[in-house]
């Protein structure tokens, strides 16, 4: 398995994990383009946004509720943050593995 997101999943490479359960996992971005850059991801490998069937809805539906936990559990829901999925090389992402990014300043 090469995908680097299935890795830290896996424990395999090191991460700052900031939440885990049996379908999520979210973790610090290694190359923060924000004062707070977490990337919350599922741990089923799934390449892209477009690659999502019918039954992940509860899954990515998961991930945006957990993500606006994390931002009052951590504080900066006041602040107001962005979540954003990147889809296909033309739209910037570099990790074929579903994440949700989470930035505050
Ligand atoms: P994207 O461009 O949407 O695919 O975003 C991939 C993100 O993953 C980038 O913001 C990278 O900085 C981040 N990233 C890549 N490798 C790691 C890693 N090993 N640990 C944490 N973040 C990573």
């Amino acid at each position: 398995m090469e995908c680097v997101f299935c890795k830290i999943i896996n424990k395999e490479i090191p991460s700052e994990i900031i939440f885990e359960d049996d379908d999520l996992i979210i973790f610090k971005d290694a190359n923060p383009k924000a004062k707070i850059h977490l990337l919350v991801v599922p741990k089923k490998h799934i390449a892209t946004i477009d690659d999502l069937e019918k039954n992940d809805v509860e899954l990515i539906g998961k991930l945006i509720l957990v993500a606006a936990k994390t931002a009052r559990d951590l504080n900066f829901y006041q602040k107001g943050y962005k979540l954003q999925f990147n889809v296909g090389r033309g739209g910037g992402q570099e990790v074929f593995h579903i994440h949700l990014h989470i930035t505050s300043n």
